[in-house]
């Protein structure tokens, strides 16, 4: 590539042009085509783990804008897919304890205190 100050032609790879000391387009074409891994593994452990999907989604999230924007729609469907399953799983939690104290009350016994 060419260095975008001088026009001297420069290695793709560097970070700073070495004839003018210019920073080069480099690191920002990389952070463009990078991944974001954490939106995608988010994602996945969304529907496995909702607890850890929803951290790495939040911290996938907060990577978009590093990744040029890559993986934003996935990291938002990972947040809303996790606080749906950790909200199922409050209410079985709920369900499960509420369900025994209506059979006792049905049943007319003591409820114990
Ligand atoms: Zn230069």
């Amino acid at each position: 590539m060419f260095c975008h100050n001088c026009g001297k032609e420069i290695d793709e790879k560097a970070f700073i042009c070495p004839y003018c000391g210019v920073l080069t387009d480099a690191p920002k074409q990389q952070s463009q085509e990078k991944t974001n891994i954490l939106a995608i593994i988010g994602f996945v452990l969304a529907f496995i783990f909702p607890i850890a999907g929803l951290v790495c989604s939040i911290i996938g999230k907060n990577n978009v804008e590093e990744c040029g924007g890559n993986g934003k729609a996935l990291a938002t469907a990972g947040i809303a897919i996790s606080i749906v399953e950790i909200a199922i799983a409050l209410l079985c939690v709920v369900l499960l304890f509420a369900i025994p104290f209506f059979a006792i009350l049905v049943s007319g016994l003591p409820v114990p205190t």
